[in-house]
């Protein structure tokens, strides 16, 4: 079987979309290929390629500049040696699928040296093109595994993209695993939002005014809890609703259930208490955002200056003017914006002076250098002196102990969370805490 010439895979990728050949024909190219080279001396490897900025390509240039690129890449890896090299499936989209015959010694070093031939700029009719090519790849060792090797190639290529787009990661089973578990995962996640929202659940983490020591707000943080699986990581569960499309709803969910609490409580906190609600970047960039937080509002009755929206750094600094756009309307409703996590992220204080927030949350990285070490404490003196230039609260996350709690008050911080004061708590047991109730 010969190899495709670059001008047939073009037509190809144009005429027909993704070329995807039956179960015999990809097992039966991968035999033949085989056959040619059948040898211990040899090893078969299969290769799954994904352009990591197809989508930035097609925008571009256009969809037909992404297929030309795409057949380029293709192009490369069939010169390095046609007569070991086939092209077993392409896409328009940016991907390919093929095998290799390599010798079995090196197998890792003859592939890295046909990548490299691959990773090069393509030429465009006007402009040049760095094709980002991120790939999977596994030793396929008897045509009985085929299907499962492509499975496992696929699973490193969707694993590299995630970690380090334009890396080359060698299936292990572990990243195979991953991936299943992570189908799992955003499987039982929609399920738990659109039927069975029960599994969901918030708890209430205190937030205290260090000065008075009483609790002027709480901060509502999602809970899973899985009916096979029991609790699931509140920072996997929102890493995999903000994957797929999953955090609106979720965050949605969250939103209705910690505005209706702040409306449960209204009458036994003291004045002033401000619901924090987490907000992801992608729950920002819905256009009917705001119109839904209004809304929400709305149905539960509460202030709109009792509810705090906390957006990490990063989010709140990907300079989009449309962020800023939905944060400055969130601010004219009356809500609160903070910065959550300040420390672990890469903005400045000038950067947050352009932005409308009114309360910066210190991390928790930050504030349990405090009581440890001469330049943890003088450290953390330094941000809190530069943040208070802002004129916004400054709370304090994760104090841990008493002798934190008394560094951060002598610096003037106004508010803190964090176990020494009160651990996140089911709704139920928040009022206990006798610093919470009004007079
Ligand atoms: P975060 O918003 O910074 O919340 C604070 C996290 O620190 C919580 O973890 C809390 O339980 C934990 N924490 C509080 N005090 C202490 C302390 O003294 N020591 C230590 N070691 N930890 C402390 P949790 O509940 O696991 O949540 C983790 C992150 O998940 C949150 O960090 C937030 O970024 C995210 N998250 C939680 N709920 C939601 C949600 O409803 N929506 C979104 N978008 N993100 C959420
Ligand atoms: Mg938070
Ligand atoms: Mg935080």
């Amino acid at each position: 079987m010969s190899s495709p010439s670059p001008a047939s895979l073009a037509i190809g990728l144009d005429q027909h979309g993704a070329t995807l050949p039956t179960t015999s024909t990809l097992i039966s190219t991968i035999a033949d290929l085989r056959a040619g080279h059948s040898d211990s001396r040899n090893a078969l490897v299969l290769l799954a390629a994904s352009l990591g900025n197809a989508a930035e390509i097609a925008d571009v240039h256009g969809a037909h500049a992404l297929e030309m690129v795409t057949a380029e890449v293709a192009r490369r890896a069939l010169q390095f040696d046609d007569l070991r090299v086939r092209l077993l499936r392409a896409s328009p989209l940016g991907g390919f699928l093929a095998a290799v015959v390599v010798e079995r010694d090196h197998v890792q070093a003859r592939v890295d040296d046909l990548l490299t031939g691959l990773r090069r700029l393509v030429s465009l009719s006007h402009d040049l093109v760095w094709p980002v090519v991120t790939v999977g790849a596994a030793v396929c060792d008897s045509d009985d595994e085929v299907w499962a090797v492509v499975r496992d190639v696929r699973a490193a290529v969707v694993a590299a993209g995630r970690e380090s787009p334009g890396a080359t990661r060698w299936h292990v089973e572990a990243a195979a695993l991953g991936v299943t578990d992570e189908l799992t995962r955003v499987r039982d996640l929609a399920e738990a939002i659109t039927v069975d929202p029960q599994q969901l659940d918030l708890h209430f983490q205190p937030v205290h005014d260090l000065a008075g020591g009483h609790v002027v707000g709480a901060e509502a943080l999602l809970r899973w809890t899985h009916p096979l699986r029991g609790a699931v990581s509140p920072v996997l569960t929102v890493e995999a609703a903000e994957r797929t499309g999953l955090i609106v709803p979720l965050g949605r969910l969250v939103l209705g259930r910690a505005l209706a609490q702040a409306a449960a409580w209204r009458d036994q906190v003291r004045p002033g208490f401000r619901m924090h609600v987490n907000v992801s970047p992608l729950e920002l960039r819905e256009p009917s955002y705001v119109d839904h937080v209004e809304a929400a509002l709305a149905r539960s009755g509460v202030a709109p200056s009792s509810l705090l929206l906390e957006i990490t750094e990063t989010a709140a600094l990907t300079d989009e003017p449309a962020a800023r756009e939905t944060l400055l309307a969130l601010r004219r409703l009356g809500v609160g914006i903070g910065i959550d996590d300040f420390g672990t992220g890469y903005s400045t204080i000038a950067h947050l002076h352009r932005l409308p927030i009114d309360t910066v949350k210190i991390d928790r990285s930050l504030i349990s250098g405090v009581a440890r070490e001469a330049s943890g404490f003088e450290l953390v003196r330094s941000v809190l002196d530069l943040v208070s230039t802002l004129g916004v609260t400054i709370v304090a996350e994760g104090i841990e102990t008493a002798v934190e709690a008394a560094h951060l008050r002598s610096m003037g911080c106004q508010q803190g969370q964090g176990y020494h004061l009160g651990r996140p708590v089911p709704a139920a047991e928040f009022l206990g805490c006798p610093t919470v109730r009004s007079a």
